[in-house]
Protein backbone atom coordinates (compact mmCIF):
# COMPACT_ATOMS: atom_id res chain seq x y z
CA UNK A 1 0.00 0.00 0.00
CA UNK A 2 2.73 2.19 0.99
CA UNK A 3 4.59 1.91 -2.40
CA UNK A 4 1.68 2.27 -4.31
CA UNK A 5 0.98 5.70 -2.60
CA UNK A 6 5.03 6.58 -3.38
CA UNK A 7 4.32 5.34 -6.82
CA UNK A 8 1.36 7.47 -7.11
CA UNK A 9 2.95 10.77 -5.72
CA UNK A 10 5.97 9.95 -7.64
CA UNK A 11 3.82 10.29 -10.67
CA UNK A 12 2.32 13.03 -10.07
CA UNK A 13 4.80 15.13 -9.41
CA UNK A 14 6.23 14.70 -13.00
CA UNK A 15 5.23 17.13 -15.80
CA UNK A 16 2.27 16.26 -17.93
CA UNK A 17 4.36 15.74 -20.73
CA UNK A 18 6.22 13.02 -18.76
CA UNK A 19 3.71 11.61 -17.12
CA UNK A 20 1.64 10.65 -20.18
CA UNK A 21 3.88 10.36 -23.17
CA UNK A 22 2.08 8.01 -24.98
CA UNK A 23 -1.30 10.56 -25.93
CA UNK A 24 0.93 13.06 -26.77
CA UNK A 25 2.99 11.26 -28.95
CA UNK A 26 -0.03 9.54 -30.55
CA UNK A 27 -2.17 12.79 -31.38
CA UNK A 28 1.56 14.32 -32.70
CA UNK A 29 3.08 11.60 -34.08
CA UNK A 30 3.34 11.49 -38.42
CA UNK A 31 4.56 8.82 -39.72
CA UNK A 32 8.16 8.59 -40.61
CA UNK A 33 8.31 9.42 -44.84
CA UNK A 34 11.86 10.10 -46.67
CA UNK A 35 12.46 13.55 -45.34
CA UNK A 36 11.76 12.49 -41.64
CA UNK A 37 14.51 8.97 -42.50
CA UNK A 38 17.03 11.35 -44.16
CA UNK A 39 16.93 14.04 -41.47
CA UNK A 40 17.10 11.11 -38.90
CA UNK A 41 20.25 10.03 -41.02
CA UNK A 42 21.70 13.48 -40.84
CA UNK A 43 21.31 14.10 -37.18
CA UNK A 44 23.18 10.81 -36.71
CA UNK A 45 26.10 11.00 -38.80
CA UNK A 46 28.11 13.21 -37.08
CA UNK A 47 27.88 11.17 -34.06
CA UNK A 48 27.74 7.87 -35.33
CA UNK A 49 30.13 7.86 -38.21
CA UNK A 50 33.59 6.36 -37.74
CA UNK A 51 32.42 5.04 -34.02
CA UNK A 52 32.94 1.75 -32.66
CA UNK A 53 30.22 -0.44 -31.59
CA UNK A 54 29.96 -1.93 -28.62
CA UNK A 55 26.89 -3.49 -27.61
CA UNK A 56 23.33 -3.78 -29.27
CA UNK A 57 21.03 -4.67 -26.68
CA UNK A 58 17.55 -6.11 -27.40
CA UNK A 59 14.52 -5.32 -25.05
CA UNK A 60 11.90 -6.70 -27.61
CA UNK A 61 12.70 -8.12 -30.93
CA UNK A 62 8.91 -8.47 -32.13
CA UNK A 63 9.23 -5.77 -34.42
CA UNK A 64 7.93 -6.04 -38.38
CA UNK A 65 10.63 -9.14 -38.26
CA UNK A 66 12.26 -10.65 -35.56
CA UNK A 67 15.22 -8.50 -34.47
CA UNK A 68 17.72 -11.27 -35.68
CA UNK A 69 19.04 -12.82 -32.00
CA UNK A 70 22.83 -12.44 -33.36
CA UNK A 71 22.62 -8.97 -34.65
CA UNK A 72 24.29 -8.34 -31.36
CA UNK A 73 27.28 -10.48 -31.97
CA UNK A 74 27.33 -9.56 -35.27
CA UNK A 75 27.53 -6.10 -34.88
CA UNK A 76 30.07 -4.99 -31.84
CA UNK A 77 33.08 -4.45 -32.09
CA UNK A 78 32.87 -3.30 -36.04
CA UNK A 79 33.29 0.71 -37.03
CA UNK A 80 30.29 2.27 -38.55
CA UNK A 81 31.95 3.20 -42.02
CA UNK A 82 29.26 4.62 -43.19
CA UNK A 83 25.30 5.58 -42.66
CA UNK A 84 23.37 5.92 -45.81
CA UNK A 85 19.86 6.22 -46.75
CA UNK A 86 18.13 3.89 -49.58
CA UNK A 87 14.66 4.63 -49.81
CA UNK A 88 13.22 4.88 -46.20
CA UNK A 89 16.15 2.31 -45.00
CA UNK A 90 18.45 3.89 -42.60
CA UNK A 91 22.06 1.48 -43.65
CA UNK A 92 24.81 1.17 -41.03
CA UNK A 93 27.76 0.34 -42.96
CA UNK A 94 29.82 -2.03 -40.81
CA UNK A 95 32.69 -3.80 -42.75
CA UNK A 96 31.53 -7.03 -44.35
CA UNK A 97 28.05 -6.03 -43.58
CA UNK A 98 25.11 -4.00 -43.08
CA UNK A 99 22.56 -2.62 -40.00
CA UNK A 100 19.40 -1.78 -41.81
CA UNK A 101 16.70 0.00 -40.02
CA UNK A 102 13.29 0.82 -40.33
CA UNK A 103 11.31 2.79 -38.46
CA UNK A 104 7.94 1.80 -39.93
CA UNK A 105 4.74 4.01 -39.12
CA UNK A 106 6.11 5.39 -35.69
CA UNK A 107 9.51 4.58 -35.13
CA UNK A 108 12.02 6.99 -34.29
CA UNK A 109 15.98 6.88 -33.43
CA UNK A 110 17.19 9.12 -31.21
CA UNK A 111 20.69 9.78 -29.67
CA UNK A 112 21.65 10.00 -25.85
CA UNK A 113 25.40 11.03 -24.24
CA UNK A 114 24.35 9.18 -21.46
CA UNK A 115 20.84 6.78 -22.23
CA UNK A 116 18.04 7.88 -19.81
CA UNK A 117 16.46 5.68 -17.88
CA UNK A 118 13.84 3.21 -20.66
CA UNK A 119 10.52 4.06 -21.34
CA UNK A 120 7.88 2.23 -22.60
CA UNK A 121 8.37 1.25 -26.09
CA UNK A 122 12.10 1.53 -26.54
CA UNK A 123 12.96 -1.72 -28.54
CA UNK A 124 16.23 -1.86 -28.60
CA UNK A 125 19.96 0.30 -27.73
CA UNK A 126 22.92 0.86 -29.75
CA UNK A 127 25.97 1.67 -27.29
CA UNK A 128 28.50 2.93 -28.87
CA UNK A 129 32.89 2.78 -27.92
CA UNK A 130 32.09 6.69 -27.35
CA UNK A 131 29.12 5.95 -24.62
CA UNK A 132 26.82 7.32 -26.76
CA UNK A 133 23.86 5.35 -27.16
CA UNK A 134 21.38 5.21 -30.12
CA UNK A 135 17.90 4.64 -28.60
CA UNK A 136 14.72 2.62 -31.33
CA UNK A 137 11.56 3.10 -29.75
CA UNK A 138 8.42 2.26 -31.84
CA UNK A 139 4.88 1.98 -30.05
CA UNK A 140 3.64 -0.03 -33.02
CA UNK A 141 6.19 -1.67 -33.91
CA UNK A 142 6.27 -2.14 -37.56
CA UNK A 143 9.54 -1.24 -37.74
CA UNK A 144 12.83 -3.42 -38.89
CA UNK A 145 16.13 -3.66 -37.51
CA UNK A 146 18.34 -6.63 -39.58
CA UNK A 147 21.33 -7.94 -40.64
CA UNK A 148 22.19 -7.66 -44.51
CA UNK A 149 25.37 -9.26 -45.61
CA UNK A 150 27.62 -7.01 -47.37
CA UNK A 151 26.13 -3.89 -48.73
CA UNK A 152 22.73 -5.78 -48.90
CA UNK A 153 22.17 -4.50 -52.35
CA UNK A 154 20.98 -7.80 -52.90
CA UNK A 155 18.10 -8.27 -49.82
CA UNK A 156 14.75 -8.76 -50.95
CA UNK A 157 14.39 -5.31 -48.88
CA UNK A 158 16.35 -3.27 -51.71
CA UNK A 159 17.17 -5.64 -54.55
CA UNK A 160 14.19 -4.27 -56.44
CA UNK A 161 13.76 -0.76 -55.62
CA UNK A 162 13.47 2.25 -58.37
CA UNK A 163 15.57 5.22 -58.49
CA UNK A 164 16.15 7.67 -55.74
CA UNK A 165 13.78 10.97 -56.36
CA UNK A 166 17.13 12.64 -56.45
CA UNK A 167 18.96 10.56 -58.57
CA UNK A 168 20.16 11.42 -62.04
CA UNK A 169 18.46 8.44 -63.28
CA UNK A 170 14.72 10.07 -62.41
CA UNK A 171 14.31 12.73 -65.03
CA UNK A 172 11.18 13.29 -67.58
CA UNK A 173 12.72 10.15 -70.05
CA UNK A 174 13.04 8.03 -67.33
CA UNK A 175 9.29 8.87 -65.87
CA UNK A 176 7.77 8.86 -69.51
CA UNK A 177 9.23 5.49 -70.79
CA UNK A 178 8.22 3.56 -67.98
CA UNK A 179 4.66 5.33 -67.42
CA UNK A 180 3.91 4.23 -71.32
CA UNK A 181 2.41 1.17 -70.41
CA UNK A 182 0.33 2.20 -66.84
CA UNK A 183 -2.90 3.13 -66.97
CA UNK A 184 -3.28 3.84 -63.21
CA UNK A 185 -3.70 7.02 -62.08
CA UNK A 186 -0.28 8.86 -61.87
CA UNK A 187 -0.30 9.40 -58.10
CA UNK A 188 -0.56 5.56 -57.51
CA UNK A 189 2.45 5.66 -60.11
CA UNK A 190 4.53 7.69 -58.41
CA UNK A 191 3.97 5.91 -54.93
CA UNK A 192 5.11 2.91 -56.33
CA UNK A 193 8.60 1.92 -55.08
CA UNK A 194 9.36 -0.09 -58.22
CA UNK A 195 9.09 3.30 -60.06
CA UNK A 196 10.92 5.91 -57.58
CA UNK A 197 11.07 5.51 -53.99
CA UNK A 198 10.25 7.69 -51.11
CA UNK A 199 7.21 9.56 -52.49
CA UNK A 200 4.74 9.20 -50.14
CA UNK A 201 1.24 9.80 -49.42
CA UNK A 202 1.72 13.20 -48.36
CA UNK A 203 4.52 14.41 -51.00
CA UNK A 204 2.73 12.46 -53.77
CA UNK A 205 -0.47 14.89 -53.36
CA UNK A 206 1.87 18.28 -53.09
CA UNK A 207 4.05 17.41 -55.97
CA UNK A 208 1.01 16.80 -57.91
CA UNK A 209 -0.28 19.91 -57.19
CA UNK A 210 2.65 22.08 -57.52
CA UNK A 211 2.83 20.08 -61.08
CA UNK A 212 -0.73 21.02 -61.58
CA UNK A 213 -1.44 17.28 -62.53
CA UNK A 214 -4.57 15.45 -61.47
CA UNK A 215 -3.77 12.73 -59.49
CA UNK A 216 -6.41 10.37 -60.88
CA UNK A 217 -4.79 11.46 -64.55
CA UNK A 218 -3.64 7.87 -66.14
CA UNK A 219 0.03 8.12 -66.25
CA UNK A 220 0.18 7.17 -70.05
CA UNK A 221 -1.72 9.74 -71.13
CA UNK A 222 0.23 12.35 -69.23
CA UNK A 223 3.54 13.89 -71.65
CA UNK A 224 6.86 14.30 -71.46
CA UNK A 225 7.14 17.74 -70.77
CA UNK A 226 4.32 17.66 -67.83
CA UNK A 227 6.15 14.72 -66.57
CA UNK A 228 9.22 16.41 -66.74
CA UNK A 229 7.56 19.40 -64.53
CA UNK A 230 6.36 16.76 -62.16
CA UNK A 231 9.90 14.99 -61.75
CA UNK A 232 11.45 18.71 -60.50
CA UNK A 233 8.36 19.40 -58.35
CA UNK A 234 8.73 16.12 -56.59
CA UNK A 235 12.15 17.06 -55.71
CA UNK A 236 11.53 20.18 -54.73
CA UNK A 237 8.40 19.37 -52.59
CA UNK A 238 10.56 16.53 -50.91
CA UNK A 239 13.75 19.36 -50.51
CA UNK A 240 11.77 21.68 -48.68
CA UNK A 241 10.90 19.66 -46.17
CA UNK A 242 14.13 17.72 -45.50
CA UNK A 243 15.33 21.71 -45.42
CA UNK A 244 12.83 22.16 -42.94
CA UNK A 245 13.71 18.86 -40.79
CA UNK A 246 17.19 20.70 -40.56
CA UNK A 247 15.78 23.13 -38.48
CA UNK A 248 14.93 20.19 -35.59
CA UNK A 249 17.91 17.86 -36.09
CA UNK A 250 18.97 19.38 -32.41
CA UNK A 251 15.82 17.18 -31.23
CA UNK A 252 17.06 14.10 -32.30
CA UNK A 253 20.16 14.30 -29.60
CA UNK A 254 19.58 14.46 -26.18
CA UNK A 255 15.84 15.21 -26.21
CA UNK A 256 13.70 13.31 -23.98
CA UNK A 257 10.41 14.47 -26.14
CA UNK A 258 9.16 12.60 -29.40
CA UNK A 259 11.50 13.47 -32.41
CA UNK A 260 10.61 17.13 -33.89
CA UNK A 261 9.10 15.39 -36.98
CA UNK A 262 8.53 19.01 -38.98
CA UNK A 263 5.20 19.83 -41.11
CA UNK A 264 5.21 21.92 -44.44
CA UNK A 265 2.83 24.47 -45.00
CA UNK A 266 0.56 22.11 -47.19
CA UNK A 267 -0.88 23.39 -50.52
CA UNK A 268 -3.68 20.11 -50.20
CA UNK A 269 -3.00 17.68 -48.39
CA UNK A 270 -4.72 17.82 -45.39
CA UNK A 271 -7.06 20.79 -46.60
CA UNK A 272 -10.17 19.31 -48.04
CA UNK A 273 -12.75 21.78 -47.60
CA UNK A 274 -10.65 24.98 -47.48
CA UNK A 275 -10.12 27.30 -50.11
CA UNK A 276 -6.83 26.67 -52.43
CA UNK A 277 -4.02 28.63 -51.92
CA UNK A 278 -3.32 29.51 -55.31
CA UNK A 279 -7.08 30.05 -56.95
CA UNK A 280 -9.46 29.80 -53.64
CA UNK A 281 -11.27 27.17 -55.24
CA UNK A 282 -12.61 24.38 -52.36
CA UNK A 283 -9.88 21.20 -52.57
CA UNK A 284 -11.44 18.23 -53.06
CA UNK A 285 -10.73 14.78 -51.42
CA UNK A 286 -11.21 11.36 -52.52
CA UNK A 287 -9.86 8.00 -51.70
CA UNK A 288 -7.24 6.28 -54.64
CA UNK A 289 -5.49 3.28 -53.39
CA UNK A 290 -7.06 3.36 -50.36
CA UNK A 291 -5.04 6.74 -49.18
CA UNK A 292 -6.69 10.37 -48.69
CA UNK A 293 -5.71 12.22 -52.41
CA UNK A 294 -6.97 16.10 -52.31
CA UNK A 295 -6.30 18.19 -55.43
CA UNK A 296 -7.63 21.30 -56.51
CA UNK A 297 -10.05 20.44 -59.24
CA UNK A 298 -9.17 24.08 -60.93
CA UNK A 299 -5.41 24.31 -60.58
CA UNK A 300 -5.16 20.49 -61.49
CA UNK A 301 -6.04 19.18 -65.14
ZN1 LIG B 1 -6.39 26.08 -57.14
Amino acid sequence: MLGYIRRRNKQAARPRAVTFPEAGARRSQKMPELPEVETTRRGLVPLVVGRRIATIDVYDPRLRWPVPADLGARSAGRVIEGLDRRSKYLLFRLGHGTLLVHLGMTGSLRAFSQAPPRRRHDHVDIVLDNGVTLRYHDPRRFGAMLWLPESGTAHRLLARLGPEPFDAAFDASYLWQSTRRRGAAIKLALMDNHLVVGVGNIYANESLFRAGIRPSTPANRISRQRLGRLVGEVQATLADAIAKGGSTLRDYVDSAGEPGYFQLDYFVYGREGTPCRVCRTAIRMRRMGGRATSYCPRCQR
